[in-house]
């Protein structure tokens, strides 16, 4: 595979561009978690596509400035204690 390529014009190419998209804009429903039902096993936080979810001491919670609302996070939760819900808006 060759190396020798251009940049077209719309790539991410200046590095830490991606912390100023804040991508919390599209979200349409946001992720409640449950702090009794956490387990803080830590699968949410690896599947984020947007390095959104924030590990605290006794529970999680998503930096909703970058959270898309994607779900991805409440289908692998082990013990279900993400929901997606709403957005009112
Ligand atoms: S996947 Fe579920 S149980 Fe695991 S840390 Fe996230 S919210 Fe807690
Ligand atoms: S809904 Fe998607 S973007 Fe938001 S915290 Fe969960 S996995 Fe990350």
């Amino acid at each position: 595979m060759s190396t020798d390529y251009e940049i077209k014009e719309g790539a991410v190419a200046d590095p830490g561009t991606s912390t100023r998209n804040r991508t919390g804009g599209w979200r349409v429903e946001f992720p409640a978690f449950d702090e009794e039902g956490c387990t803080l096993c830590d699968l949410c936080w690896e599947v984020c596509p947007d390095v959104a979810i924030e590990r605290g001491e006794d529970v999680y919670s998503a930096d909703l400035d970058y959270c898309k609302g994607c779900g991805v996070c409440a289908q692998v939760c082990p013990t279900d204690a993400i929901e997606m819900e709403r957005e009112e808006k």
